[in-house]
């Protein structure tokens, strides 16, 4: 006979997500580009990579957890509190088993991450005063679809250059699974064949180390690619000093020509009538020299011609706003000209 208190206290195990998968009759979508992990050696790692013992006594958001496989690895790394935010409803009865066998510890939010407001969703006490202090006792990491995590990953560098969301809260590291090629892309560095805006963009803002690769045989089911997990920190000292927007549309525009000078793209910053000097001279200043290639050129010296560029804005009204694709009427050409080059009698 057992004794009566342990038979009381025995609770039966937790299924596996595989079980509770079937369980709940719950298939991938293939058109919302879902595949598992569900080999728990691969959702540990994965965890590691985003801190491992340094997460326990954390705040922990999840995106995009699906069934809760990363889930179940993040909770036995001893997290304080785990957020989830998940899209598809079908998930959440499987979420509230993983919350009601974690002493309610998970908070699941159904929504689209692409829109969630963080800025509130963490303890005040949690907040850092300065953006340099020490990451708070906060991570956000999740294995989403590719279509999400691309233009989600632009969005959050945004809002760290800006310091707003979750990054009101300093400088919160994020754990984020991409194809394999965009997170070789994401750590590229100069003269690297990979190096594109998204480097740029990335390095800019955050410390970036892709971590590991994982097989896409690894998944249920199987995509067509293999996957990169990217851990990115943000830096307590941003590696440019212009608004995000700024940046954006001078890497944006010099990649735009991959393979040609960098003065071909960088010229196209400017109207027709400024096209002669003034390009030249910024890349001058920067330190570049106008046959090199976009790839071949220095986070820092695209820092210094997005801060050259961005100075000429302020004193050109309405550059920052031209785009090369639509000409512009010959008089304002003209004045925009005149004014660069202090013959402005317009104010
Ligand atoms: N994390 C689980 C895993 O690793 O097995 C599921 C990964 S599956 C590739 C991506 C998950 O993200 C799915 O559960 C999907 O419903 C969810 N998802 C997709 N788009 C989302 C969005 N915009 N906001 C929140 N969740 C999303």
């Amino acid at each position: 006979m057992q004794p009566l208190r342990e038979a009381v206290y025995r609770l039966p195990p937790l299924p596996t997500v595989r079980e509770l998968i079937n369980l709940f009759g719950l298939r991938a979508r293939k058109q919302l580009s879902q595949n598992f992990l569900l080999d728990p050696r691969i959702t540990e790692k994965f965890v590691r990579a985003a801190g491992g013992k340094k997460l326990s006594n954390s705040y922990v958001c999840e995106v995009g957890p699906g069934p809760g496989p990363i889930t179940r690895s993040i909770i036995n790394a001893g997290v304080e509190r785990l957020i989830v935010i998940e899209k598809d409803k079908r998930f959440l009865p499987t979420l509230q088993i993983l919350s009601d066998s974690y002493d309610n510890r998970v908070d699941i939010h159904l929504g689209d991450v692409l829109s969630f407001n963080m800025s509130t969703m963490f303890p005040e006490e949690l907040r850092r005063q300065d953006w340099a202090d020490q990451p708070p006792r906060i991570g956000i990491m999740g294995n989403l679809p590719f279509s999400v995590s691309t233009p989600l990953i632009i969005r959050w560098l945004q809002d760290i250059s800006e310091r707003k969301n979750a990054w009101s809260y300093g400088r919160v590291p994020l754990t984020l699974t991409f194809q394999k090629e965009v997170a070789e892309r994401i750590v590229a560095k100069e003269k690297g064949t990979q190096r594109c805006r998204l480097s740029l963009m990335s390095q800019a803002w955050c410390d970036v180390d892709l971590k590991f690769i994982i097989k896409g045989s690894s998944f249920v089911p199987k995509p067509d690619v293999d996957v990169g997990v990217v851990h990115m920190v943000p830096k307590a000292i941003p590696a440019v000093s212009v608004p995000f927007k700024v940046f954006e549309k001078v890497t944006r525009t010099v990649f735009s020509m991959r393979q040609k000078y960098c003065i071909t793209p960088f010229r196209r910053l400017f109207p027709e009538a400024m096209r002669d000097e003034i390009p030249g001279e910024l890349l001058q200043k920067s330190g570049v020299a106008p046959q090199m290639r976009p790839f071949q050129l220095s986070l820092q010296q695209f820092s210094d011609m997005a801060s050259l560029y961005w100075e000429t804005c302020q004193k050109c009204e309405g550059l920052f706003e031209y785009d090369h694709r639509a000409p512009l009427p010959a008089r304002q050409e003209i004045e925009w000209s005149n004014r660069v080059h202090g013959k402005d009698n317009y104010e």
